[in-house]
């Protein structure tokens, strides 16, 4: 068998064109130009580079960014304080805080300070509890987490009474990528760095999701013939054939992988391309609900 290959790439372009028509659709009806604000605090190479894609992405769709970057030795009260302010600027409908932020910073207090109807990212405690809870749904679904599961359902995967198995619990893609899952009735394993026998539990996945940060530890004999897989990983390895010096490889051995797999998302070119599309989505959608609610 040779899997699928699930084409984020191609999947994110089309999401990018449909935020880009919402945007003019937006703003034909009178709404206002959806703005995302930016928070950099500090100066991590990393962030800065995925801030860059951030903005450039979303100039593209039409939707205006303002980019703060605090220095790194801000206090806690006033990385609070700016993002309370951006609060009330009705022209941020979105505020993204980059993570990780400089030691010492509490992010989730940071987070808890985001309005949730501006919460583009969905970390926010109510946003992430409304998606743990039966009968009610976030304002915004995390972007990573949310673009698997849109992997997921235009690759044609069948999530309802699936056995889904994520690997990883961190706050930003575990954990909500586990609940969206159980929200879409599947019935879900969650492993961690503690779990026995881990190998034994995806044997069982249709549905796998890695999300782990180790370079290729699934391998082919860990997959259940024709799973469907979502690999989330980004990790550096080093390869001295290549001009870098390096090479991006996931947290599955993708050529292992494919002969066992039903469909598979590559590394790059799977989820990454999704995380960013998601932002814009949500930016959308939080411009969309304020000019609701001023039309109200
Ligand atoms: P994290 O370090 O916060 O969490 C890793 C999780 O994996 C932890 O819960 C840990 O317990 C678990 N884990 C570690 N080793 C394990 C093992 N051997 N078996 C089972 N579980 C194990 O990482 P994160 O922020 O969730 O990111 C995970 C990966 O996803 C990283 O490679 C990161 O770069 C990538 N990532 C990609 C995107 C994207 O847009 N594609 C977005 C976010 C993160």
């Amino acid at each position: 068998m040779t899997a699928r290959i699930i084409d984020g790439k191609a999947i994110a372009a089309e999401i990018r064109a449909e935020v880009a028509a919402g945007v003019k659709a937006l703003i034909g009806r009178g709404g206002p130009v959806p703005g995302l604000a930016t928070v950099l605090v500090g100066d991590n190479p990393a962030s800065a580079t995925y801030l860059r894609a951030k903005r450039t992405a979303a100039a593209e769709v039409g939707i205006v960014t303002f980019d703060h970057q605090l220095a790194g030795g801000s206090t806690q009260r006033e990385v609070e304080a700016f993002v309370a302010e951006l609060g009330e600027d009705r022209r941020v409908h979105g505020i993204l805080v980059q993570l990780p932020m400089p030691t010492g910073l509490d992010e989730q207090s940071v987070l808890a300070r985001i309005r949730i109807e501006k919460d583009v990212d969905g970390f926010h405690p109510m946003n992430l509890g409304r998606l743990a809870k039966k009968g009610s749904d976030p304002l915004f679904v995390p972007c990573t987490p949310a673009g698997c599961l849109i992997l997921l359902k235009r690759s044609g995967a069948r999530l309802e009474g699936s056995r889904a198995v994520v690997l990883g619990r961190s706050n930003i893609v575990g954990m909500p990528v586990a609940l969206l899952l159980i929200k879409h009735d599947a019935t879900v394993t969650v492993c961690h760095s503690l779990t026995p026998s881990v190998r034994e539990i995806c044997h069982e996945a249709d549905v796998l999701i890695a999300a782990v940060g180790q370079p290729e530890l699934v391998r082919g004999d860990w997959i259940k013939p024709g799973a469907t897989v979502i690999d989330v990983g980004i990790n550096q390895v080093e390869d001295p054939s290549t001009k870098r010096g390096f090479r991006i490889v996931g947290d599955v051995a993708f050529q292992e992988a494919i002969d066992v797999a039903g469909a598979i998302t590559p590394v790059p070119g799977g989820v990454g391309p999704m995380t960013v599309a998601g932002l814009l989505q949500n930016t959308l959608r939080a411009a969309e609900i304020a000019h609701d609610r001023s039309t109200a």
